[in-house]
């Protein structure tokens, strides 16, 4: 698929999205029950498969799909249309109505009214909420549950520690200010951070979301890493001193 490349990564992931979504009750099930295996995780959809018109897809399924964005879930439209969720955001931005019609896939009269700057600041727009929105919904129940199956998937990575045995991360930001600084990964074995792999634009993660799943999922926290590398010289440990 030669000439198919450019689209190849977000047609790819469009896809995993789609199959995640549309297998998720099969998948919820399996997920607890099954023994965790490391191959099936890393399979890929069959690049094979031909790409949704993008137009036919839903502004959030596509938005999370887009690569750096791969840490977002996709937020319940139940919760974004309910104004209780959302206070506070209006005030931060210059086109927050628009922007909502847009991640809601709402018809807005601007339409054919907008340049293209202004579009695309609404669109900047949209992505800035989207994520704010997120940031709170990952803290409700039905928000956590969309991340423990990304948590499940190893969608978040894995600790790069050689002593953490490819320990499943969780996403967490720095800083309870969005945009300051880029997601980082955060092993609950180890408990330290981590640059994820890939280049991610999200920021819109705060220092509480891992605590607060581990909290909340308080079975699936790991063991604590007990290992720790030993300077050798010669198979001899060296002396710190
Ligand atoms: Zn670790």
């Amino acid at each position: 698929m030669g000439s198919y490349s450019e689209n190849d990564l977000s047609c790819k992931d469009f896809m995993k999205a789609s199959v995640a979504s549309t297998a998720s009750t099969a998948k919820e099930t399996s997920l607890y029950y099954q023994e965790e295996s490391e191959t099936s995780s890393e399979e890929d959809v069959d690049s094979d498969v031909s790409c949704f018109d993008e137009e036919d897809v839903p502004w959030i399924t596509w938005f999370c799909s887009q690569k750096g964005n791969e840490f977002f879930c996709e937020v319940d439209d139940d919760y974004i249309l309910d104004d209780f969720n959302l206070s506070g955001l209006r005030s931060l931005f210059k086109y927050y109505d628009y922007a909502l019609d847009l991640i809601l896939d709402a018809e807005s009269s601007h339409d054919d009214s907008f340049t293209y700057e202004k579009n695309s600041e609404v669109e900047s727009e949209a992505e800035m909420l989207y994520g704010l929105i997120h940031v709170r919904y990952i803290s409700t129940s039905k928000g956590m549950s969309a991340m423990l199956e990304k948590y499940r998937n190893y969608d978040f990575g894995r600790c790069p520690r050689v002593h953490c045995n490819k320990q499943r991360c969780l996403p967490v930001g720095q800083s309870d200010i969005p945009r300051t600084s880029t997601v980082k990964i955060y092993c609950p074995k180890c408990e330290d951070v981590y640059a994820p792999q890939s280049r991610h634009q999200d920021t819109y993660f705060g220092t509480t979301f891992p605590n607060l799943f581990m909290m909340t999922y308080e079975h699936l926290k790991p063991q604590k890493a007990n290992r720790n590398y030993v300077p050798r010289a010669y198979g001899f440990k060296i002396r710190k001193d």
